[in-house]
């Protein structure tokens, strides 16, 4: 059944992730209507919780950190005494060894061996030492990592796992992505602190407490949705198929779910789903070089296999990471370590992240085989023993990672001067811009971009006002 809704005085946002859904909580709780339109069954994009008979468990363990004072209070006036303070203890599996993660200077020490540890400082000073003659050119991961740590280092340390979770070689991830924020994936600082007494407790992915809301991430997502909902709408399970525009404004969206199909108009729009994706849906669509350039975005996939274990721990850490490729996951975490609600009482379960590309190898492979493989590694591991798996759950994830490329800069300056002909369209988020965006840094276009609609709202406003004064004035003349 095809609809059409003439309201012209919403904001339509496309996506339900906490991007979205921060901008619409904003808006709606100012006064100012929203229709948040979001393709999957549930809020919270990348950070929900699914609930399979009671076991919890995030798409790769979400934990909350922000320097922005705003983001946090805005969390914390949300969920309140829902949100725990959780301890951070990480560590990584090198050389069949597990190893305090951030590395402490020892335990590298006595792990890696003397002569590596020599080899390494050494090979640090000289790359110091030619940093100091000539400014090295870092245009790809590779580039600064050796630059700024030595090939040594680089090595050792991050060629393994960086090309594991981004599935292409070092030479061609862009440095820029580095200076975006390393978070977890990356173990630069951690290498900087354990060599060369640099401090890193002031980066977030390093800091040693993080909040986390008692039932998992998605709450965060479900409760924006409960605030923006007692004054306007959030349609989940329906899609965004379609954006309209006369080339300087967009005028409505094409909308579908299974069971019904429609037009939506609005007065501003944002978008928080996948950049490369917007540009395809616009209509008419954009010149051939800014459609190229959109086919020429990818990212990285993810596929989280979940084992639930008839134990009531199994670990003592926050994140695992696994670098090794002969494992073929990358990380591992034990929600009930961050919650003890995030399992049935006296059982637990392993949460393990496969980074794919969707249609390869990993992502068709079938769910039992990726049970029986995770289960057999974690068996090697050390973890459990068949005997303690209760259950699985296998989730795929599209689109975890912007995969930052050699170039993508250029690409996504281009496509953003083109979408900014369009008065009313933001565009906002992880992968609605194209950037390495934790939860906070999502919050916090969200916010952002609420806080330029609420402006302009009352410059509108303000002009409206002096419109009416000159009128009144006219007419007393
Ligand atoms: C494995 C992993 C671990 C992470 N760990 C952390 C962490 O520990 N701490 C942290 O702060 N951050 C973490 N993050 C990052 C965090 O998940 C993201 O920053 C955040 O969820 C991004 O929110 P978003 O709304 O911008 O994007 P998304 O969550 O991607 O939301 C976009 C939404 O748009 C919807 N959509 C797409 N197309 C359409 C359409 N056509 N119509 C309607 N809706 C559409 C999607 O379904 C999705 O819900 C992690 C990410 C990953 C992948």
């Amino acid at each position: 059944m095809m609809n059409i809704s003439d309201d012209k005085t919403a904001t339509i946002i496309i996506g339900g992730g906490l991007t979205g859904l921060s901008a619409g909580c904003l808006l709606s709780s100012a006064g100012h209507p929203v229709k948040v339109f979001e393709s999957d069954a549930e809020v919270g994009g990348l950070s929900k919780t699914i609930d399979r008979d009671g076991f919890r468990f995030d798409l790769g363990g979400h934990r909350f950190f922000s320097k922005d004072e705003r983001v946090n209070r805005f969390v914390q006036d949300l969920l309140g005494d829902e949100l725990i303070p959780v301890h951070r203890s990480s560590k990584i599996f090198m050389r069949n060894r597990f190893f305090d993660y951030p590395l402490k200077p020892l335990n590298a020490l006595f792990g890696l061996g003397l002569m590596t540890t020599l080899r390494a400082v050494a090979d640090y000073g000289a790359e110091k030492a030619k940093g100091l003659l000539r400014q090295p050119s870092q245009v790809s991961l590779e580039d600064w990592v050796v630059s700024n740590f030595g090939r040594t280092m680089f090595d050792i340390y991050f060629k393994e796992y960086s090309e594991k979770v981004w599935g292409i070689d070092c030479s061609r991830i862009s440095a820029d992505w580095v200076a975006q924020r390393i978070r977890g994936l990356s173990l630069s600082s951690a290498i900087r602190n354990a060599f060369f007494s640099f401090s890193g407790r002031d980066l977030p992915t390093l800091a040693d407490h993080f909040l986390y809301p008692e039932t998992g991430i998605g709450r965060i997502a479900e409760r924006l949705r409960e605030e923006i909902e007692k004054k306007s709408t959030v349609s989940t399970g329906t899609a965004v198929e379609q954006i309209n525009h006369n080339g300087r404004e967009v005028e409505s969206v094409a909308v579908a779910n299974h069971l019904w199909s429609g037009i939506v108009q609005g007065k501003e729009f944002i978008s928080s789903m996948p950049l490369p994706r917007l540009v395809q849906l616009l209509n008419p669509l954009p010149p051939d070089d800014i459609l190229e350039a959109a086919s020429r975005l990818s990212f990285r996939d993810l596929v989280v296999v979940t084992i639930m274990v008839d134990r009531p721990r199994v670990t003592d850490q926050t994140w695992i990471y696994i670098p090794e490729k002969k494992i073929p996951f990358g990380r591992i975490h034990e929600p009930t370590n961050w919650s003890r609600k995030m399992a049935p009482e006296g059982k637990s379960l392993l949460v393990t992240e496969f980074f794919s590309f969707k249609g390869d190898r990993t992502w068709n492979e079938t769910d039992e085989r990726l049970v029986e493989t995770t289960v057999d590694h974690l068996q090697r591991l050390g973890f459990i023993t068949r005997k303690d798996v209760l259950d699985s759950a296998v989730i795929r994830a599209p689109k975890a990672y912007p995969l930052f490329e050699v170039g993508y800069e250029e690409t996504c300056s281009r496509i953003s001067g083109y979408l900014s002909r369009f008065r009313n369209l933001h565009i906002a988020g992880r992968v609605g811009m194209f950037r390495y965006y934790n939860m906070d840094h999502a919050i916090h276009s969200g916010l952002s971009t609420a806080d330029s609609i609420l402006a302009r709202g009352s410059a509108g406003d303000t002009a409206r006002e002096d419109e009416r004064a000159l009128a009144l004035a006219g007419n007393a003349r």
